[in-house]
């Protein structure tokens, strides 16, 4: 670490605490967000200009058909050029890409060119299987190396990638892989989760088998080994990986096939907290100067650092911050299979401490979970090398924000909270100490993203007075934005682009304080309004949170006759705590004194879990369709079914 002493950021971060009034590099980051916005078209062309091309583009933005905005038209390119090429004759070449470890223990380390052989071996392979550009293949991978070596292969032949997480199930996988038309899957033969072994290939040959039931054709299953595992065959359809690719000599070399800007990179589904998933399609172009500069500006990346997200690359936090956005800045990344609380709760904290992580990002619902576990797992470790800590996917309660700063990251490492979600590519509010950090606020993501210019409008598309809650949006197009949804352009007309004309609406509710700082508040149609009073989800989650018996909690409105709507919350509680009449009383009276009466809960219903997306969300709209007695909605993405019985079972007995 003494190598970063004379560093800026170093310097800033001894600044900290959060809690110190203006910090002298507010303005700095200000300035420079301001004259990104000046001039968009010259700071994106600037931006867009230290990546390799095949050609330059003739715009940078092609706005004649909005809300189909088109960036970088003209420009060719291909992502493997700038994620693995272009790093082949440079000291990056023999860098660490990869610390791969196992959920059993088991390592890999992949230096970059390492990387660079496999994929174009395996990129050789899909050729010779016959894969040709613009055509989707789904990966249905676990967390190994293949699952990043698979994507890059695809896009180097000019392919469209459709990851799948490998929690899901196989009725899930087959409408992957219909709405996407995919013919070749990527899987493996099984993989550990929690000790035990989850068969992957069963699945997935479960998951073609129901697909082709619903009208697709798979000609391939290629299967990686991962366990060696008793695996059936289909003879003629199923190839090994293994076998595949050691046909091929290691100087393979595959040229990566240009491709426009505007052509689709990939097709990732979202989380489905609020619905059926939606198929959205990311740019080549944009998308990768997008990834690029937001990577370099959230995390102020430096050749020493070991970046680490702790989440699946199924998702898209794992596609941008664990695949492109760490290689298209010749980083060093590491990956981990397996659950974040196996063997003991301490994992994540000894991979940090194995590894020498400087920068570590991960979600709310890991840090809830981590920190119910106590400090003691955490002390346990040497954790001095980290120097940044990051969260995403949804708002982090205050009290879990300072237990990070203050226990994870021993009061000297900024959070950065980053705001956004699969169809903005990257980061959009969010500190940024890769060009100056900002004075920071518990549970505040900040200021948006250079070229990001976003605010909150009241029912009728007015701004919000300041600290007034509202609709957050998006008021310019941005490079790393969505090129649609999959199949469907209405859906991505009448989804993002109605509900303020011109406006980008992500479905957020969100409140600027005096300072501009954003505070985002839940889902938008998550409010509840409360004798006419409107009341975010997340403000009375917050302040359940603060209650040390409890672990997480979840808030919904119920239809009430007089007052509109009240709170009903879900509370699961810390090990070690049981529930009772008293401790209900404590939490009211807390709601009561923090919020105001106003927002008294009619109900509050301790469970064991609460319903969840795979990608660790609150599901509160399953929570509403149980109270308010509808057949529930959507549920492919729930993690565990029995967490809708139980709660089922405890609403009948309130009632
Ligand atoms: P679906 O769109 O299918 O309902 P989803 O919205 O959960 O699923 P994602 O794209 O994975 O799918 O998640 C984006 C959402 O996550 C955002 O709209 C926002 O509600 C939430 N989110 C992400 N990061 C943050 C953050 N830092 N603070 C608050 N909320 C966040
Ligand atoms: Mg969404």
């Amino acid at each position: 670490m003494e190598s970063l002493s004379e560093s800026p950021s170093k310097q800033e971060i001894e600044l900290l605490p959060y809690g110190e009034k203006y910090h002298p590099y507010h303005n700095k980051y200000v300035d420079f967000w301001r004259q990104s916005l000046a001039d968009p078209m010259r700071f994106w062309d600037e931006r867009a200009r230290e990546l390799v091309w095949y050609r330059t583009w003739d715009r940078v933005l092609d706005d004649s058909n909005p809300p189909f905005y088109r960036w970088f038209v003209g420009g060719e390119t291909n992502v493997n050029l700038n994620a693995l090429d272009r790093w082949m004759n440079t000291h990056v070449a023999n860098k660490v890409a990869y610390y791969w470890e196992g959920e059993d223990g088991t390592t890999r380390v992949l230096s970059y060119r390492d990387l660079f052989r496999e994929v174009n071996k395996f990129a050789r392979a899909l050729q010779d299987l016959g894969v040709k550009p613009n055509d989707t293949v789904t990966i249905y991978l676990p967390m190994i190396p293949e699952l990043p070596i698979s994507m890059l292969a695809v896009t180097r032949i000019g392919g469209i990638h459709s990851v799948v997480f490998s929690g899901f199930s196989p009725s899930a996988l087959a409408d992957r892989i219909v709405d996407a038309k995919s013919r070749v899957l990527i899987t493996a033969d099984g993989y550990w989760r929690k000790g035990k072994v989850v068969e992957l290939k069963k699945n997935a040959d479960e998951g073609v088998r129901l697909a082709e039931e619903r009208g697709a054709k798979v000609d391939k299953v290629i299967v990686v080994r991962r366990l060696g595992n008793q695996v059936a065959w289909n003879e003629g359809r199923d190839v090994w990986y293994h076998e595949l690719v050691s046909k091929y000599p290691e100087n393979t070399y595959v040229k990566p096939v240009p491709r426009k800007a505007d052509d689709v990179l990939f097709i990732l589904y979202t989380s489905g907290t609020t619905g059926k998933p939606k198929g959205i399609m990311h740019s080549v172009g944009g998308y990768m100067v997008y990834v690029y500069n937001v990577f370099k500006w959230n995390w102020d990346i430096r050749p020493e650092d070991v970046h680490w997200t702790m989440a699946d690359v199924g998702w898209i936090t794992g596609h941008t911050y664990i695949v492109y956005g760490p290689l298209l800045n010749g980083a060093t990344e590491v990956m981990y299979e397996g659950a974040i609380d196996y063997p003991q709760p301490d994992r994540p904290w000894q991979i940090v401490e194995r590894y020498g992580v400087t920068i570590f990002y991960t979600s709310p619902t890991a840090l809830r979970m981590l920190r119910q576990y106590g400090d003691e797992w955490v002390k346990k470790h040497d954790l001095s090398t980290l120097r940044i800590l990051g969260t995403v996917g949804e708002p982090i309660n205050p009290d879990v924000w300072k237990w990070y700063f203050e226990v994870v990251g021993r009061g000297k490492c900024p959070i950065v909270d980053t705001w956004w979600m699969t169809e903005t590519g990257a980061a959009m509010i969010a500190p940024a100490p890769g060009i100056s950090l900002v004075q920071l606020k518990p549970g505040s993501a900040t200021f948006p993203m250079p070229g990001i210019e976003a605010d909150v409008l009241d029912e009728s598309g007015k701004p919000t007075p300041p600290g007034v809650k509202g609709y957050l949006v998006i008021k310019r197009p941005w490079p790393g934005m969505l090129l649609g949804v999959w199949g469907d352009p209405e859906r991505y007309v009448k989804t993002y682009w109605s509900r303020f004309p011109g406006y980008f609406y992500p479905g957020d509710y969100a409140v600027k304080d005096e300072e501009g700082y954003f505070w985002l508040l839940g889902r938008a149609d998550e409010v509840l309004k409360v004798a006419g009073h409107r009341i975010g989800t997340a403000e009375l989650e917050d302040t359940l949170i603060k209650h040390p018996a409890v672990a997480e909690a979840a808030v919904i409105g119920v239809p009430d006759p007089i007052k509109g709507e009240v709170p009903v919350a879900a509370v699961v509680l810390k090990a070690g705590y049981r529930p009772s009449e008293d401790l209900k009383k404590e939490l009211i009276d807390m709601i009561r004194t923090n919020i105001g009466p106003i927002a008294t809960p009619q109900a509050i219903l301790f469970v064991s879990k609460l319903p969840k997306t795979r990608s660790g969300k609150i599901m509160r709209r399953l929570l509403k369709d149980i109270m308010e007695g509808r057949p529930l909605g959507d549920t492919t993405t729930l993690e565990d079914p029995t967490a809708v019985d139980e709660l089922k079972r405890a609403w009948d007995e309130f009632k």
